[in-house]
């Protein structure tokens, strides 16, 4: 049969899709990008904030017009686990739904599809890793590897927990030989995902020594992680960044506000003293790293004065860059029964400020960036402009430069010589090291 899958929300959904496209095709059947081919279409869905849960049931209505009559129609992931069957009345013409810890059926799911019989699969099973997985059948230059699955956390404005279940960690062995594959299919710089990546904990293999294995791997050159939790970033992991060449100097450790107050409702384990103790630490040990954060503004109880700590959070901080959301309420989490006093137009004026704040400090940043030299992986032409190249630097930063000759899965030193609010502009001074050579063992 002919598959078509389209993913929405984060990397680890993306990540899941890859896992399942190779699960289906060695299962025996092919993957489609054309929709008015596929047998089986399925979205992988997202359902962090209720925007991105609208979006999705929106998706699927209108795609159950595009497709062919007896195309079968499925949902799966994180929507999939939250809303189960009730999707079925939720979206006319659906015939299956699998939540996240029942991926392993979809081949059958899809065997079996498509005449008349609805399927709902959500049971949750907070042992399931994947490890037994077929291994991967594509890589991109930039990919990703899953290393933990589910969040214990409980922060009271998140849904995470409950439709991705306890924290788990994959053995390591299964995360080395899944790297080394990619590695084999051309990955040069890899992603390692958790909701809370530095828990991970597979015996004595804390992440601290999971990174040290995977920085041995050869033909790897970069490594970077996400998402980082305040209270799991320890001096062993803030040391094993530092020390490894092939991890980069970059770390996305997500504040949520500036107010004790706040952080305290959110039961985020931190406070504002604690975050910037960190940060400080964090910069003193590894020189040149990037910081970047996620922020919500709105949560409910949020003050002005609660607003104006998180401004003057991210003045004192000076980010590279930030994700910020205004708050949505997620039905089942602790905070969704908390009064959601903030005034939508209030919430949004709040984001609205915070973006214009982030994208002066951004600016000014990458102002402070001309004229110095840094690595970049070119990654393929620029999608404004293919006669220009783009990469990104070590720190994560976005680079559009010149570059005479292809160069794409090269490391190349690019000479910045402007910038836009989210971009670096530069040209090619130097290639490092030539990466594109045929992958040599391992
Ligand atoms: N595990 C990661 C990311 C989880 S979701 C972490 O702990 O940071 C990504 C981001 O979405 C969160 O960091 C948070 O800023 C935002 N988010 C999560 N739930 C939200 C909600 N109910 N409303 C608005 N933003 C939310
Ligand atoms: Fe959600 Fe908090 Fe877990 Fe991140 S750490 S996934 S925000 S509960």
């Amino acid at each position: 049969m002919k598959i078509y899958i389209e993913t929405y929300g984060c990397q680890m959904n993306e990540c899941d899709s890859a896992m399942i496209r190779s699960m289906l095709v060695s299962a025996g059947h092919s993957l489609t990008s054309d929709l008015a081919e596929a047998d089986v279409v399925m979205v992988n869905s997202c359902t962090v904030r209720e925007r991105a849960e609208q979006r999705v049931l929106g998706r699927l209505r209108h795609l159950r017009g595009l497709i062919a009559k007896d195309a079968a129609l499925g949902v799966i992931g994180c929507v999939a686990q939250r809303m189960g069957k009730r999707l079925l009345s939720e979206v006319r013409g659906l015939d299956f739904v699998v939540g996240t810890d029942r991926y392993a059926l979809i081949p059958d799911v899809v065997e079996k599809a498509g005449h008349g019989l609805k399927r709902v699969e959500t049971d949750q099973d907070d042992s399931e890793d994947y490890g037994d997985c077929p291994g991967p059948i594509t890589a991109s230059l930039s990919d990703f590897v899953s290393v933990m699955r589910g969040c214990n956390n409980y922060c009271s404005y998140c849904i995470v927990p409950y439709v991705r279940g306890r924290e788990r960690s994959v053995p390591h062995e299964t995360v080395l030989t899944e790297v080394k594959a990619l590695v084999r299919l051309g990955m040069r710089d890899v992603t390692l995902l958790g909701q809370n990546v530095n828990s991970y904990r597979d015996g004595s293999v804390t992440f601290a020594r999971l990174l040290g294995i995977i920085n041995d791997i050869s033909g790897l050159a970069r490594i970077r992680f996400a998402t980082s939790h305040p209270k799991d970033l320890s001096e062993e992991l803030i040391d094993a960044i530092a020390g490894l060449d092939k991890v980069c100097e970059h770390i996305h450790l997500p504040v949520q506000s500036g107010s004790n107050a706040i952080l305290r409702r959110m039961n985020r384990s931190y406070t504002r003293e604690d975050y910037v103790a960190l940060i400080g630490n964090i910069r003193k040990k590894i020189p040149g790293v990037a910081v970047t954060t996620d922020v919500i503004t709105g949560f409910p109880g949020e003050t002005s004065e609660d607003f104006r700590a998180t401004l003057s959070l991210m003045e004192e901080i000076r980010f590279d860059s930030a994700f910020m959301f205004r708050y949505s309420v997620r039905e089942g989490t602790s905070a969704g029964a908390l009064n959601d006093d903030v005034p939508e137009a209030t919430k949004i004026e709040r984001l609205k400020t915070t973006i214009e704040l982030q994208k002066g400090i951004t600016t000014a940043i990458n102002q402070g960036l001309i004229g110095t030299l840094l690595e970049v992986l070119a990654d393929g032409p620029s999608k404004r402009d293919a006669s220009r190249m783009f990469g990104r630097s070590r720190s994560g930063k976005a680079v559009v430069f010149e570059c005479p000759d292809e160069c794409a899965g090269e490391l190349i030193h690019v000479r910045v010589t402007g910038c836009s609010a989210w971009t670096l502009h530069g040209e090619a001074e130097a290639r490092q090291k030539d990466l594109a050579r045929p992958f040599d063992g391992c």
